[in-house]
């Protein structure tokens, strides 16, 4: 069977290398992934003989014939430590069968079986050190694969081949084709992300590749579960059977990889080990998309005497082939978007919480543990988590950690549908919602081409002016009867204890504050708050009333879509006319808070009983037609994918083509820490740094011609983080903030205020003009 009608796989070799990378370049386009991960020798013991093995050892050689969970800690440790993502487990296969030695240390240690072992230590370094087992545990029944299906995202059995007269496999129980598939087709029935392979040149010829490729094939077509496929070349080993058998020719090699590529469907991904070849960039030419696992802390056990390239030249191989390196997790990504179909329950959380946007492992360097939170710390409305236990080394929203340095980068690219996409956008087009996907897509060097792009964009809207506002925050209560579940501010009437101090400022408390706000020079205070049970509609217009009699001069920049779309609903009073109300006592402009993600499906787990993504559309075009302007923002990096945003910002941008009425975007980076989803284990941990840079700089791409100004949020992302974003078209740094809570109570730490000092000491490296705007961007402090 061929998934290339009219392919002949007879094509000499060039051709068919060009058939194999032409499909890969379809389906995979510039990304080339790899998982770094550190590997954990279980047992060198193995009930099988197989002629190349050096893996294997007789007990006499070992010194104990299992790992203790102690050895298996220290490894993961260190690998945890070393930014790795995925422990992958190899072992040899039930040497209890072969060896009393075996049996007796299972027995003593009340383990039923090796693989007994193997889950219960996968369990163990999963939960101490968060790294994601990946089980390469050979030919199993479906009870043993569903047992380890609990604590291992992945697991893996290479095939290698369907022969079964080979010499290399005399001996080896465990390399009966029949057992092989029958474990390959129990893992797809039992919804198990699986890697599998072949082994080239160890006996077999071409026709038995294509057979096993074929084989591999079909039972995928049944399970949908072969999420990646190595091919591995065979090499001749000193102190094994086959030490002098000839090593597989480099062409046969690079053939079958390209047959695979050609014979698998598409969307299985094709890897062949690079420490295995001494120049291993060749065999992105054959086809590949992955490396596979590169260990920046331990050997290859199977392969001891072919160290890993390291990182570094493992990406300018990549880079130089004119490829991205990413590194992924065990479970590939189209399966760590679907939990529900590809994992089990226990471990939907921990392939969430190091995951991106995109399903892949999330990139920033550094270590990501487990979060542990201690008791909850009052400090009256401000930070009251308190993380205990190792801290993550790797940067996320609120850490105190500077992130990773993308801009200035010192090379670009673009090819491919990116580049088709930058053209576009520099010939006059608007990019749609797929180009918008696309370009969220960027990784690696492509990252700096889109924030290049929004980097003249910027420079041709607004010039090179970086924008500020001198404002206050005024939350005048975090008691709220909504149940957003990312809201860490607001606090139930019923959950004091847990929650910190509910609190409801009085109008004089409000009016005190604007004063204070006026004294410090601010222009505009921001109005938000929880949804009071006790409030109506005229909450809101009283508080508007008593901060314009103290301060007649202040811009009133308030309530939420959702604020005034309750307010109007408990007066039972047409949204258009409650609105004009609020102007008529001086309501000025309306945030765009409340957005969080614009598309319902993301909505209904995050926000169910808030305003759905047409009422906050349709309450800001009727701010917009009444004449209060207003701006969007998105919160971003919990639990959606970059099609979600991708809505959001069309749905958006429609909206200003029809009113003209939004004034920035703000991107808002979800902070994790104290957020009810995440501490009930259901969001990832925040966007890493790439994707907030990407949601700066697609902002100013995806708006442009209709909003022209971006703002980043240094409240949450920190002096550093804005100083890049500045480079990715962000125009705007928004408020002084005198007071902020919100982002603190979610445990952010960048939460005291800015002035203009601090502003122009944060603009001053970028030489750019920085000048202090109106609510409304007048070019000079003028009270609105
Ligand atoms: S986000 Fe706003 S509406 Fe939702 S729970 Fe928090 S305070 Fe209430």
């Amino acid at each position: 069977m061929s998934h290339l009608p009219g392919t002949s796989w007879d094509l000499p070799l060039p051709e068919l290398m060009a058939e194999a990378r032409a499909v890969r370049d379809r389906q995979h386009g510039t990304r080339i992934t790899y998982s770094p991960k550190v590997f954990i020798p279980l047992t060198m013991l193995c009930r099988d003989k197989c002629g190349y093995c050096t893996f294997a050892q007789p007990p006499a050689r070992l010194d104990a014939p299992y790992l203790t969970p102690e050895q298996v800690l220290k490894i993961a440790r260190q690998g945890a430590a070393a930014g790795c993502h995925e422990a992958l487990f190899t072992l040899g296969e039930r040497p209890e069968d072969r060896y009393p030695v075996a049996a007796q240390w299972l027995a003593d240690n009340d383990y039923g079986s090796t693989v007994d072992y193997l889950a219960s230590m996968a369990r163990l370094v999963l939960d101490e050190t968060g790294l994601l087992p990946h089980a390469n545990a050979g030919a199993l029944y479906p009870e043993e694969l569903a047992q380890l299906r609990a604590v291992a995202p992945s697991q893996g059995m290479m095939l290698e081949s369907l022969r079964d007269d080979l010499d290399a496999h005399r001996g080896s129980p465990d390399k009966v084709p029949a057992r092989r598939l029958a474990t390959l087709e129990a893992a797809g029935e039992l919804r198990i992300p699986f890697t599998t392979g072949i082994l080239v040149g160890f006996g077999e010829d071409r026709n038995d590749r294509i057979e096993a490729l074929e084989a591999i094939a079909a039972s995928h077509a049944h399970g949908g579960h072969v999420q990646e496929v190595i091919v591995q070349n065979f090499l001749p080993k000193d102190g094994t059977s086959m030490h002098q058998a000839a090593p597989c020719p480099p062409d046969a090699f690079l053939e079958a990889i390209a047959l695979a590529r050609l014979i698998l469907p598409p969307e299985i991904h094709l890897q062949a080990p690079p420490n295995l070849s001494d120049d291993f960039g060749v065999l992105l030419q054959a086809g590949i998309d992955d490396w596979g696992g590169v260990s920046p802390v331990t050997a290859d056990h199977v392969n001891p005497e072919r160290p890993w390239p390291d990182r570094d030249r493992l990406r300018t191989v990549t880079e130089d082939a004119g490829f991205e390196l990413a590194p992924r997790l065990t479970i590939y990504p189209e399966y760590a978007i679907r939990p529900t179909e590809w994992l089990h329950a226990d471990l939907h959380f921990p392939v969430q919480d190091r995951s991106d946007a995109d399903g892949m492992a999330r990139d920033d360097p550094g270590a990501v543990y487990p979060q542990s939170v201690g008791e909850a710390s009052n400090v009256g409305d401000g930070a009251e988590v308190v993380l205990v236990g190792r801290r993550s080394s790797q940067w996320y929203v609120g850490t105190d950690a500077e992130p990773p340095m993308l801009l200035p980068m010192s090379e670009t690219r673009a090819t491919g549908e990116l580049a088709k996409v930058l053209d576009a956008v520099r010939a006059g087009e608007v990019p749609d919602e797929d180009q918008i996907v696309t370009l969220f897509g960027a990784r690696g060097r492509e990252v700096g081409a889109v924030a290049e792009l929004a980097d003249e964009l910027r420079q041709q809207v607004v010039g090179d002016a970086v924008t500020w506002v001198s404002n206050r925050n005024i939350n005048y209560t975090n008691v709220c009867t909504f149940k957003c579940r990312f809201c860490g501010f607001s606090k139930g009437p019923l959950s004091l204890n847990l929650r910190g101090t509910p609190y409801l400022l009085t109008l004089d408390d409000i009016a005190q504050r604007a004063v204070e706000a006026s004294e410090m020079g601010a222009t505009e205070v921001c109005l938000q708050g929880g949804i009071h049970p006790k409030f109506d509609g005229d909450y809101y217009i009283d508080v508007t009333r008593a901060v314009k009699a103290a301060v007649p001069h202040m811009h009133v920049h308030g309530f939420t879509a959702l604020e005034v779309t309750e307010g109007a609903k408990r007066l039972d009073e047409p949204l258009a006319d409650y609105l004009r109300r609020l102007m008529d006592v001086g309501l000025a402009t309306l945030p765009g808070t409340a957005a969080e993600i614009l598309d319902d499906e993301v909505r209904a787990v995050l926000c169910a009983d808030k305003v759905n993504t047409q009422e906050w559309l349709d309450a800001h075009r009727t701010a917009h037609e009444v004449g209060l302007r207003s701006n969007v923002t998105i919160m971003f990096g919990s639990i959606e994918h970059p099609r979600s945003w991708a809505r959001h910002l069309v749905r958006t941008r429609d909206l200003q083509a029809e009113t003209g009425g939004f004034t920035e975007f703000v991107p808002l980076p979800f902070v994790h820490m104290a957020s009810p989803i995440y501490l009930q284990r259901g969001a990832r941990r925040g966007p890493t740094w790439r994707e907030v840079v990407l949601m700066h700089a697609v902002g100013r791409i995806a708006y442009h011609g209709y909003i022209d100004n971006i703002q980043a949020s240094w409240v949450k992302l920190g002096v550093a983080g804005v100083r890049q974003l500045l480079q990715a078209g962000v125009n705007d740094l928004g408020g002084t903030l005198i007071d902020e809570n919100i982002s603190r109570a979610a445990g952010a730490s960048h939460g005291q205020g800015m002035d203009e000092a601090a502003f122009a000491d944060l603009v001053a490296p970028l030489g750019r003009r920085l000048e202090q705007r109106t609510t409304l961007y007048g070019v000079s402090p003028q009270p609105a």
